[in-house]
């Protein structure tokens, strides 16, 4: 059988003494893309600081492709929250710039991105800067950045957050297009429950910190998932479940 790409398995994490995730548990198989949702403050970039190793958990194990964390090859092509590009380097130089801190030469690096540049939408922005580009063409430059170092998962922290309303569903639709047509794993980490849906083949719903899974969504909706029709209003039923389960934790929000 097939293990899946990741498997967490009873995670517990703290800073100096302050929980922050409880006991998380879940599993991505190859091929699927799946969302953590979850209030601001839960504990989600946390988790993500777990995989890609830069902070330990306090109990609990991590496994990608069945090998224990640290033992496998880099496992995550990781976009952070913010988009983090480098203001003073060109687009082409931004999009190279993981691969080259692997050791790359620059111009191996521009000839694996190059090619890219069209299906993100960039072609012809290779030499402008970050600040002369829109927010959602700086997302694609940073997910182009990501995407080239070919690791086994993508992790995405609240890509969009920044964008306007417009932009946003832009985007979304454009990634789903890409995740079909690459093959990509994906977990995406988000508090915008319509975006976990849009895009989801399930979605991990948490508490507020100390953060626990408190419900687990499958998403059965039709690919790719266009706007309006009855898939819309299916869509809307999912959402609206959802909002639901998160209002009902925030007593104090209640009317
Ligand atoms: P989310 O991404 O879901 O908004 P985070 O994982 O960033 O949440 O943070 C979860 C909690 O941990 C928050 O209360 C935050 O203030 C706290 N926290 C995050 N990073 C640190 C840190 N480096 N040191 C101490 N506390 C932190
Ligand atoms: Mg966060």
């Amino acid at each position: 059988m097939i293990p899946p790409r990741l498997e967490i398995r009873n995670i517990a994490s703290s800073y100096d003494g302050m929980k922050v995730l409880k006991d998380i548990s879940l599993s991505v198989k190859p091929g699927e893309f799946v969302s953590i949702l979850g209030p601001s403050g839960a504990g989600k970039s946390t988790l993500f600081r777990l995989l890609t190793g830069t902070k330990s958990p306090d109990a609990g194990e991590i496994r990608v492709d069945g090998k224990m964390l640290g033992d496998a090859s880099p496992a995550f092509a990781f976009m952070p929250q913010r988009d983090a590009l480098m203001p003073w380097r060109s687009i082409i130089d931004n999009t190279t710039l993981g691969l080259e801190v692997q050791g790359m030469s620059r111009k191996q690096a521009r000839s694996r991105v190059q090619p890219l540049f069209a299906e993100f939408g960039l072609a012809g922005f290779e030499q402008h800067y970050p600040a002369g580009l829109s927010g959602g063409m700086r997302q694609r430059a940073a997910l182009l950045r990501t995407i080239v170092q070919e690791r086994p998962m993508l992790l995405l922290d609240e890509p969009f957050g920044a964008l306007d309303a417009l932009t946003r569903a832009g985007m979304q639709r454009w990634l789903e297009g890409m995740w079909m047509r690459h093959d990509w794993t994906a977990m995406l980490v988000t508090h915008d429950v319509r975006e976990a849906v849009s895009l989801s083949d399930r979605i991990y719903l948490l508490s507020p910190r100390p953060a626990e899974i408190i419900r687990v969504v499958d998403i059965p909706l039709a690919r790719p998932r266009v706007l309006g029709g009855t898939a819309g209003a299916e869509a809307a039923a999912i959402e609206h479940s959802i909002l639901e389960t998160l209002l009902n934790l925030t007593e104090d929000m209640k009317p």
